[in-house]
């Protein structure tokens, strides 16, 4: 598992037929107070878990699971990660974590098509991603997560509650899939997708000063050029109205 920093580790998303997202850990080890950023996908829980012993981090440090968003390749495995931890708490948007707890997975799923197809091939059940939210976050709050600040900024779009977390220090952004290297943006045809509302989310993470981005997806960038961010959202404007 590499490190991005001295606080924050990458467990790169294993893909199958469907994507399984990246993870990061972050929070200084010392703390034991670790944050895991998205599960993944349903089948992927075992090779996240092993890839944090491997990282030599003590499992009992794992404090939560924090969600971008609870689309199936982000939150797939999180069942599989209770079990193993069954200390760790859930933290994610309020929109989606309302969802979550009514047992609603139209949001996990995303389209009823994909449901049935993921229910099939994983031997799903409805009513699977049915969990308790310990903390409905709304954006705005300033989180200490293992000695580290993150700001969680609400930045719907590609789902209604995906959420970016952003280290402003460091400038480290983890946007889930809201937008990824190669000036590529999440999908935005989704259930409580938002053409304009991802527009504005870009607009909103252009004006932050980003060094490292950590998507959920495809390749990590450091080194993020200047104006990244804001050049991706001109250039997808004529298709987000
Ligand atoms: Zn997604
Ligand atoms: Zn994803």
């Amino acid at each position: 598992m590499p490190k991005i920093t001295e606080d924050v580790y990458y467990i790169p998303g294993q893909d199958e037929f469907i994507p399984d997202s990246h993870a990061y850990v972050l929070g200084k080890p010392s703390s034991q107070n670790l944050s895991l950023i998205d599960a993944g996908l349903t089948g992927k829980g075992s090779y996240k878990i092993q890839s944090i012993e491997k990282a030599g981090i003590e499992l009992s440090s794992i404090k939560r699971v924090i969600m971008t968003h609870t689309h199936l390749d982000h939150i797939g495995c999180f069942a599989e990660i209770l079990k193993q931890l069954p200390w760790v708490e859930l933290w994610a948007h309020r929109s989606e974590a309302d969802l979550l707890e009514q047992g609603d997975e139209r949001s996990v799923y995303g389209m009823n098509m994909f449901r049935g197809l993921c229910q099939g091939q994983f031997g799903l059940k409805s009513g699977a991603f049915k969990f308790q939210v310990n903390r409905k976050l709304q954006g705005g709050e300033t989180l200490d997560l293992g000695n580290m600040t993150w700001e969680v900024i609400h930045i719907p779009g590609h789902s209604m509650g995906s959420i970016g977390l952003y280290h402003r220090l460091m400038k480290i952004l983890i946007p889930g899939d809201v937008v990824y290297a190669d000036y590529a943006i999440g999908r935005f045809d989704h259930y409580g997708a938002d053409a304009a509302g991802l527009k504005e989310s870009l607009i909103r993470l252009a004006e932050l000063e980003v060094d490292i981005l950590l998507p959920g997806h495809n390749q990590i960038v450091k080194g993020l050029p200047k104006g990244y961010i804001s050049k991706t959202a001109k250039q997808w404007e004529p298709h987000l109205r």
